[in-house]
This record gives C-alpha cells, structure tokens and sequence, in this order.
C-alpha cells in the first residue's frame, strides 16, 4: 500500500513537464489520477496507459481546457464520477510569453492569466465540496520563483504568478480547519518545454545567443548554477499530500537552487 493508496489526485497540464512528473510520483505513491494538458492523442494516451501499468492504479484523461472554466468544472467532474471524489487537486498548468510590455500581445496577457490564474480558481472552487465531503484534501499550486520576484519582459507571468500566491494563502485561510491544506510551490528554472520554448524569443527580446541566454539568462538568477529537476518538485509535491505536512497551510515554498534568497 502507498502513502496515496485510495485517494484521487487531478494534476492540470500533466502532458508534460513537471505535470507529468508529479501525476507519475503521486501514481507511484498509490493514488487514481487524472491527467489533463494538450498534445497529440497518441502521446497522452501513451502515458496514461504507461501510469496504469506502471504503478497499478487507475488514470483518465481530462482535454479540459484550462482557459475554460465550464470545461475545468467537467474535469473536476471526470475524477469524482469516475473514482468516487477528489482529494488531491494540483494547478499546475501554464503558459509564457517573453516581451517587452509595450508590444506585449493583449490576447497572450489574457491567456496567462486565465491558465496561469484563474483556472486555479475555478478547479479549487469545484473541488473544495468533493474534499470537504471527505473531510481531508490538498491543494497545490505550481506558482514559480516569479511569484516572489520579477523579470523584465515577463509581465503576464509574473503578474499571474504573484496573483497564485495571493490566492493560495487566502484559500489556505478559508479552509483551515476543514483538515485541507492549499500552498504553492515556487520552482526557479526547471529544464522543461515551456523553458526551451522561451528560448528563441528571449534570444530576440535581449539579442543574444541560445548559450547567452542559458547561463547569462536563466542559470544567472540561479546561484547553484544548475536546473531544478522535474522529479525533485514532484517530490516535494508528494510531501505535501503527507500527514507530516498537515500543518503547512498558506505557503509559498522555494525549490529554486538559491534565486530568491538572493
Ligand atoms: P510544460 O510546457 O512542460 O507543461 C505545461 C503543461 O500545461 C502541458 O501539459 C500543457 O499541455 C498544459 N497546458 C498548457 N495550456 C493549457 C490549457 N489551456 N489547458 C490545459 N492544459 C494546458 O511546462 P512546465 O515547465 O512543466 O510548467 C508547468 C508549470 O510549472 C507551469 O505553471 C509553469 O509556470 C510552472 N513553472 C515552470 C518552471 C520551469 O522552469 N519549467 C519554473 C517555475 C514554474
């Protein structure tokens, strides 16, 4: 039996990058998941088949659309008609968008925020009645280093990412005697695809190369000089779900090789 064994976890954006590694460490933990993000249908189904039968627990796939909110109510919907409830929600689906602010598009500002932001809003809002009926729940939200500080030319991001702390400790507040916890955690660079894709654009936006703006850019701001790793936040995320974390409520916690204590 696992630490999760019984329990249902829905992780957003989970086709990829820290998603995935936190739905596969929660599954290895004994949890039934619910996996949602874009890709090609192949691909997902590749790895919801590969969580069944890795860690011999159940997983569905949710095409939810995060900058939807009906669509993230039906998701929300999906694991507790399919397992019975939902205990463990991670908000963890996200975008980026790399320019100055006075050409910033205004549909990529209202995108990141409604799949950086609001979606976090409107699945915890679905789901605190499932965890409440249980009486336990978890809430964590993927906010970022650059929900404690900022980087020019990352507007949105930032602005979302500071707004996913404001939330997290609000609903930590509300839910506090209810033995359900909401934090955030604040990777610094994780080698993931949203973090090679905003490569070429920052390359543009500081005219630099791709190795200028690896160690120049990104490694620059993080003083251990290496990348997080996927399996290092999904391993924090599963702390979290544990009972030896039942009193951190209402936290931003740091895995940022340093950055924002500098
Ligand atoms: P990623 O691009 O590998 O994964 C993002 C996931 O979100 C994918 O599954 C994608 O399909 C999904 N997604 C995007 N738009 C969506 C939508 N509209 N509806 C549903 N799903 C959608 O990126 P990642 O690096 O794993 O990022 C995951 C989270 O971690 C994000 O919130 C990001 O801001 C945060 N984060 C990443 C880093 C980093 O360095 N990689 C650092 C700090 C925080």
């Amino acid at each position: 039996m696992g630490s999760l064994t019984g329990k249902t976890a829905v992780v957003t954006g989970s086709t990829s990058g820290i998603g995935l590694a936190i739905a596969r460490a929660f599954a290895g933990a004994g949890a039934n998941v619910v996996i949602n993000g874009f890709g090609v249908p192949a691909d997902i189904e590749h790895e919801r088949s590969g969580i069944e039968t890795d860690f011999k627990v159940r997983a569905v796939y949710s095409p939810a659309d995060m900058s939807k909110p009906a669509e993230i109510a039906e998701m929300i919907a999906l694991g507790d008609k399919t397992f019975g409830g939902v205990d463990i929600l991670v908000n963890n689906a996200g975008i980026q968008f790399v320019s100055p602010i006075e050409d910033f598009p205004i549909e990529k500002w209202d995108a990141i925020i409604a799949i950086n932001l609001s979606s976090a809003f409107h699945a915890i809002r679905a789901a605190v009645p499932l965890m409440k009926k249980r009486g336990w729940g978890r809430i964590i939200n993927t906010a970022s280093a650059h929900s404690k500080v900022a980087s020019p030319f990352k507007s949105a991001y930032v602005s979302a990412k500071h707004g996913i702390d404001g939330l997290t400790k609000t609903v930590a507040l509300e839910l506090a005697t209810f033995k359900i916890t909401c934090n955030c955690i604040s990777p610094g660079y994780v080698w993931t695809p949203l973090v090679e894709k905003q490569i070429p654009d920052t390359m543009k936006a500081r005219n630099m190369t791709k190795e200028q703006v690896i160690n120049d850019v990104l490694l620059t701001a993080q003083p251990t000089k290496e990348f997080v790793t996927v399996e290092q936040v999904a391993a924090l995320a599963l702390f979290l779900c544990g009972n030896d974390a039942a009193q951190i409520t209402g936290a931003n916690l740091s895995i940022d090789g340093g950055w924002t204590a500098a």
